[in-house]
């Protein structure tokens, strides 16, 4: 399962016409959601998977904090709105993530598969997700849902801190920098990020109530979801999401 592809998101983050200078051998591409409240460590997981799956990892909040730190003018008027709602904390319109998606359908068809983060988030969404995979014969290779007590995920989301150059992810209590309010891995600075004050994280975890969570029925039923307890250090969750998925796919390969 170990590769050591070097990520190019560019194609993703800026959206077309920017081309990927990742060649994929194509074998085997792992295609997989991430789904769970914000706050679960999906972006630190996504990560781990893409490093050692050779996939992209495909963060639609990546998409939104590139475009905020265009300059206002070169920022589409949809662009703008998204931004306003993604400071409350709320979910960007299903409208706006659409078009985003259709622009960057080639990360999706790509043939070293993906790690999608934060797409898709409502029913709407989850539906151009199967028809977009169709429409090109392709299918996601699984759902992974984590799951967390809702007391550690404000803990987690209060004391997150960003890089913003590489994106890297530190805590205050858990996972503290080696220089304070600098990354360890690029040397850039680490900022809290706008949606992570106690305001919107409350307006993120009832828009994840509402919208989120109905999607877990919805791979269950497509016998997509594996759930994976989110508790522990990461390197703990890493080892039992790639150990779930290692045995959904033997399992895959003994009922065929
Ligand atoms: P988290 O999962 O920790 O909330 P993300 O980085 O995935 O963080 O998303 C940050 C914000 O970007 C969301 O609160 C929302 O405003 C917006 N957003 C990202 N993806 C979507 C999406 N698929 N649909 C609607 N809004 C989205």
């Amino acid at each position: 399962m170990e590769t050591d592809l070097n990520q190019d998101r560019t194609a993703w983050l800026l959206g077309s016409p920017a081309g990927c200078a990742v060649a994929h051998d194509g074998n085997s591409p792992w295609r997989l959601v991430m789904l769970g409240a914000p706050g679960v460590g999906k972006g630190t997981q996504a990560q781990f998977l893409a490093r050692r799956l050779g996939a992209c990892h495909l963060s639609t909040g990546d998409v939104f904090r590139a475009a905020k730190e265009r300059v206002a003018q070169e920022q589409t008027s949809a662009i703008a709105m998204a931004l306003e709602s993604m400071r409350r904390g709320a979910l960007v319109s299903d409208l706006i993530v659409s078009n985003i998606i259709r622009e960057r359908i080639g990360c999706l068809v790509c043939r070293g598969g993906f790690i999608l983060d934060g797409f898709p988030r409502t029913i709407s969404q989850a539906k151009l997700l199967e028809q977009l995979l169709h429409g090109k014969e392709l299918s996601l290779s699984a759902v992974v849902n984590f799951e967390l007590p809702q007391e550690e995920i404000l803990a987690r989301l209060s004391g997150r801190r960003t890089c913003e150059r590489c994106r890297a992810i530190f805590h205050l209590v858990s996972k503290l920098p080696r220089a304070e309010g600098v990354c360890d891995d690029c040397g850039g600075r680490l900022y809290q990020r706008e949606d992570d004050r106690l305001e919107s994280i409350k307006v993120r975890l009832d828009a994840c109530e509402h919208s989120t969570t109905p999607l877990i029925a919805f791979y269950r039923s497509l016998d997509l979801l594996v759930t994976i307890s989110a508790t522990g250090a990461p390197d703990e969750i890493h080892a039992r999401t790639t150990y779930a998925l290692r045995s959904r796919m033997q399992s895959q390969l003994y009922s065929s």
